[in-house]
């Protein structure tokens, strides 16, 4: 259940709370993958990205893997496996000192050490036979991590790395069933599991807190990178990559495979097409000049025999880094490694993967792309231009890049930034495209630019971006703002702040930027040098001599600049498909009856593979942990609740490294319906429009040098069994212990002295958020048609689609009108908006630090609360509304479809029992994941169980099919009514399932979840009683629920975000399923 509320907060959190809290050091601290030049990951993340997708950081994320069937015995398929079979020493003779086993076991020390910043040891490693780099860091950390980058340049955009990299995972030597990949995510307590490919490196990293579970894992990825079947294997190259599929001979033949369709939807994206666009020309000599993820269009052109050679070269220890993190035995790390890497020899791989540097142009130069745009959309203001320089000929220093990433905040980090103000106040454009400072390639660049703009503004663009950075260097910065972008900085480098990813996966990837390319791999780990003498530098010689030099050199002086205009093209779409379509019918009329009657034959010896399940005895070769391995009690959450001056407080008492984490609730329920849609504006309002005394990039930077972050969002979610919702408004913060007054006197002045005046600035939230809307419909359509599907069946989700779904865009676009005309009566809808929240009889304040600090802030907040107006208890609004439960297709211009089904199961008499969370897990991880995905070709398909309003839906994710899905979600009662499983795969649904409910936190993301949990009524004894029935959950569990999701089957609503064409069709075979609803 704790899953199921952090889901929902987020949902309708994530676009202000990540902006603050990780966005504005994601350059300096690099806990993610880059954000402009994603990696292509493994696997949809989880529930979060299910609901949300709005996750900055995360969504890019996919998944994927590939079975394979075994026809002959793996040995005696794969010469290389043969030959290297593994020595099962258990335990050879390898006692002694660290370095006395290192040598044994065939390990060369090259350097040893402490990185106080993380208080680790941290040891470099060299495989001596081999040449394999092995990195060894420990410390008291629990959340173990491993993982192993290979070096993977692409030649061609035929996707070869990323197609690779889903193709690993689906069956090895020792684990030679399907895809070994979601047997882990079904049955492991892993608190990461995923693999990512970059324009130049393939990454496959796990974690887990348990140390068993963490070497099952760690074994199972490096039998899966050195020995995957799929070498071997035509048919998992072609689930994963591409094929040409007929069902009948007399029927079209068309193109299918994961990683096609997942390009397809990132080629169906205007930002992506642009980024690749930029990438591609500011890099035209080397590896980075081709797309890794591979083109759509050039997939279908790559050969087995390429994809096998590519593996051959460069998965080999030689052209390999490993990475080791955590509390574990750090003898039992190399003792694990040296069983694989000993059975190679040292090869050239890692010479022959090595990255050219790109040289310099002498001129800038400019390349106009088209993107897929709907024909109903007003074209005129849909262009977009981004300006895109390569900073240097080779990779820079830490300190400069250090630097870099200082001045990267400064002019764009943070609202108030003066590079972003000025370009959004310009009235230009609607949304910043760009990334700002890039550098986690092998040389760094630089990329701003805007979107929503109109064809006859493009130049003005141009100039002013050039014009402000010349400004920026004449004039230097505001010493106020300098000042707020090194606390900033400071704070979320101490706070170490990864949210939900592991510690020691943000220290291997910003590690991993340097050693990747031969430098030192210690060296990013240690800011705390360079960051103090950036600081005495910058005290000594003022900002302007610190960073204007660089904007004049980088930047200003820089020939190789790359502009990028993007026109919006209603014809493109239609046309990518017609040529999709002439070369299958191309290819169909150059084949035989033989070769068509052969290539059904194919066809459906495929999916006949692909659907037949792994025999027992193959699933058991994953090592699994045991129930006994599991605790019997919830994580256990510190949770005092008292009064302060009679307003209820939460205080949970956790080590938070001098941290002060704190959020205060108020309850929405006495606002009126027709001010919901205004919420999230004015909740952007407190923290962007400033107050009488300070305008808000004043405010802004009193925020930076005084906090860690103050966030403010809307949270709603149905309380089971109640009709009313649960609904708040969330304002979250974070600083030093010594600042909790500040902090508290920050949030009191958002609250209160902020100012609903800026029309100006209001105008541009608006033309923000529409943009980002417009953004999410096309990149997570899944996310909106789950909103759709949610405000069709309750009240909750009909609240949450007025603040982020169709209907929230629907009203953007006519607010925007509205401005102009009606601001006066605006301006007093937000005043009103204020007035209903802020009272102290509805306020809730949680906080979470150590005991000391905690007993320290209550002065602070008894302050806070004084100044909180009393109201008498008002009437509660009853928010009534529903939309209307049809079917609903959402027309986009896209290449891949997005499917969903959902009902609420409550109604049909089903009454919640933890085996639910099981269950609905099992259908995500087996039924629709073979089914949706591995012979359908979607990129990802799962189903969701919201707990507290008992709505179960279905959805799917860059999908080639629409019926068809919705064919396979009305087979789920029928799937699990024949369902046979033996006790091993029922402990492993039942493990993972609790791997989910104890997923790893931080202290902050413990004692919010315990807030959620209050806010919800879900109680301690519930979470018990919820955990001891996941525990006990039997087949017959599975055959009962059947009976309760037979509902979504008959009497669910569908809604599609789809594309025009599929729909058509989809309402010529079922005349009016879908209302059709037409919004780019
Ligand atoms: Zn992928």
């Amino acid at each position: 259940m704790e899953r199921a509320v952090l889901v929902r907060s987020l949902s309708c959190s994530s676009v202000s709370f990540n902006r603050l809290f990780f966005r504005s050091y994601h350059r300096l601290a690099r806990s993610y993958p880059s954000s402009r030049l994603p990696p292509h990951n493994k696997r949809l993340v989880s529930n979060i990205n299910r609901r949300s997708a709005l996750r900055h950081h995360w969504r890019r994320i996919s998944s994927s893997p590939s079975p394979l069937y075994l026809k002959r015995c793996f040995s005696s398929l794969s010469p290389r496996a043969v030959a290297t079979s593994p020595k099962h020493f258990s335990s050879p003779d390898v006692g002694g000192s660290q370095d006395e086993v290192a040598e044994k076991l065939g390990f060369e020390k090259i350097s040893e050490q402490m990185i106080e910043e993380c208080k680790s040891k941290a040891v470099l490693y060299k495989h001596k036979k081999t040449g394999a780099q092995v990195m060894s860091v420990s410390n008291s950390d629990e959340n173990k991590v491993f993982g192993i980058v290979f070096r993977t340049p692409p030649k061609d955009s035929t996707g070869i790395p990323h197609i690779l990299e889903h193709s690993v995972l689906c069956g090895s030597r020792k684990y030679p069933l399907k895809e070994p990949f979601v047997e882990l995510l079904k049955g492991s307590l892993n608190t990461f599991l995923n693999a990512f490919t970059y324009p130049d490196r393939t990454c496959y990293p796990v974690a887990s807190t348990n140390t068993k579970d963490f070497y099952n894992l760690v074994d199972v990825y490096l039998d899966a990178v050195f020995f995957p079947k799929c070498v071997e294997d035509l048919q998992t190259f072609q689930q994963e990559g591409w094929h040409y599929e007929l069902d009948n001979p007399s029927e079209d033949i068309s193109f299918k495979g994961v990683v096609f369709n997942e390009m397809k939807g990132v080629y169906s994206q205007p930002d992506n097409i642009l980024g690749r666009m930029a990438q591609q020309a500011m890099f035209p000599d080397n590896t980075y000049g081709v797309d890794s993820g591979g083109d759509p269009k050039v997939i279908p052109k790559l050969t087995f025999e390429e994809f096998k050679d590519f593996h051959r070269k460069y998965y080999h220890p030689s052209n390999a880094r490993i990475w080791f993190y955590g509390d574990d035995d750090t003898n039992e790390r190399l003792h694990i490694l040296s069983e694989y890497l000993d059975s190679f020899d040292v090869s050239v791989a890692s010479e022959e993967s090595k990255v050219k540097p790109q040289k310099l142009f002498s001129e800038p130069i400019r390349i106009v792309e088209k993107y897929p745009a709907g024909d109903g959309s007003d074209l005129k203001k849909k262009h977009m231009v981004c300006l895109n320089w390569l900073l240097s000929d080779n990779p820079l220093d830490l300190e400069t890049e250090l630097t870099l990433g200082f001045l990267d905040h400064l002019m764009l980090g943070t609202p108030a930034a003066p590079l972003r103000r000025i370009l959004l106040e310009s009235g230009l454009g609607d949304a910043i495209v760009g990334g700002g400072v890039e550098d986690e390639l092998l040389q760094p660049q630089f990329s701003i630019g805007l979107k929503g703009v109109s064809e006859e503004d493009i130049q003005k663009v141009e100039e002013l971006v050039m014009n402000t950075l010349k400004k920026l260097a004449d004039e230097g910065f505001d010493p106020e703002a300098v000042e707020a972008s090194m606390n900033t900085i400071e704070f979320s480098l101490r706070e170490n702040n990864t949210g939900s990813f592991p510690r020691g996966l943000s220290l291997m990837l910003r590690s991993m930027g340097k050693w990747i390319y031969d430098m030192d791999p210690f060296e990013p780990l240690k800011y705390e040098k360079p960051l103090q003498s950036l600081k005495a530098k910058i005290a000594e010689e003022g900002s302007k001599a610190v960073f204007s030099p660089l904007i004049e050199k980088f930047i200003l002086n820089n020939p190789h600049r790359v502009t990028v205009e993007m026109q919006p093209d209603p014809e493109k779409a239609s046309q990518d498909e017609a040529a999709e379509r002439e070369i299958l019918e191309k290819v169909k009329s150059s084949m035989t009856d033989e070769d068509l009657a052969e290539l059904t034959r194919a066809t459906q010896e495929l999916r006949l593979k692909q659907e037949t399940p792994d025999p027992p005895e193959v699933l058991r070769s994953v090592p699994s942990l045991s129930l006994l391995d599991i605790p019997k009690k919830p994580i256990h959450v510190p949770t005092k609740i008292g009064e302060i001056g009679g307003v209820k407080v939460l205080q949970h008492d956790l080590f938070t490294n001098d941290v002060l984490y704190t959020e205060v609730v108020f309850n929405m329920s006495s606002l009126k319906q027709e001010l919901l849609p205004l919420v999230p504006l004015f909740c952007q309002s407190l923290l962007e429009m400033g107050t009488k005394d300070m305008d808000f990039v004043q405010l802004n930077q009193l925020i930076g040098r005084k906090t860690g972050g103050i966030s403010v969002y809307p949270f709603t979610s149905s309380k089971r069994g109640r009709e009313d919702p649960c609904g708040h408004i969330i304002v979250r913060g974070k600083a030093m212990a010594g600042r909790a007054e500040d902090l508290f006197n920050l949030v009191n002045c958002i609250l209160q002295d902020v100012q609903f005046t800026d029309q100006q600035r209001f105008n541009q939230f608006v033309s923000q958020s529409k943009a980002r809307m417009e953004n999410r419909l096309r990149g997570s359509g899944h996310g909106i048609a789950a909103a759709r599907m949610d405000a069709k069946l309750n009240v909750a989700g009909w609240i949450a689609e007025q603040m982020g779904g169709i209907s929230y865009l629907e009203f953007l676009r006519d607010l925007e009108e509205k401005v102009d005309q009606d601001w006066d009566g605006i301006s007093s809808s937000l005043e009103e908006i204020r007035k209903s929240l802020l009272s102290r009889q509805d306020c809730l304040v949680n906080m979470t630090a150590d005991g000391k600090t905690l007993t320290d802030s209550e002065k602070f907040v008894s302050k806070f609360l004084d100044l909180l107006p009393s109201k008498q208890p008002r009437e509660t609004n009853l928010w009534g509304a529903r939309l209307s439960p049809v079917n609903e297709a959402i027309l986009v211009p896209t290449q891949v479809n997005y499917v969903g089904k959902a009902a609420n199961i409550y109604e049909t008499g089903y009454q919640l029992n933890g085996s639910a969370y099981v269950i609905s897990k099992y259908i995500s991880n087996t039924w629709l994941w073979d089914r949706v995905r591995v012979s359908g070709g979607a990129y990802g398909g799962f189903c969701d169980f919201d707990t507290h309003s008992g709505v179960f839906s279905y959805l799917s994710y860059r999908d080639p099919n629409l019926l068809k899905t919705l064919d396979v979600y009305d087979g789920t009662a029928g799937f699990l009514r024949e369902l046979e499983m033996d006790d091993d795969t029922l402990t492993k649904a039942i493990i993972g399932t609790i791997g989910d409910v104890d997923s790893y936190q931080l202290p902050d993301a413990k004692g919010y979840s315990s807030l959620l949990r209050h806010l919800l009524g879900v109680t301690e004894e519930e979470r018990q009683k919820r955990r001891e029935e996941i525990l006990s959950t039997s087949l017959n569990d599975f055959k009962e629920f059947a009976d309760a999701i037979e509902a979504v089957k008959e009497k669910g609503v569908v809604v599609a975000v789809a594309s025009p064409d599929d729909v058509a069709s989809a309402n010529e075979d079922r005349p009016n399923f879908f209302e059709v609803k037409k919004v780019l």
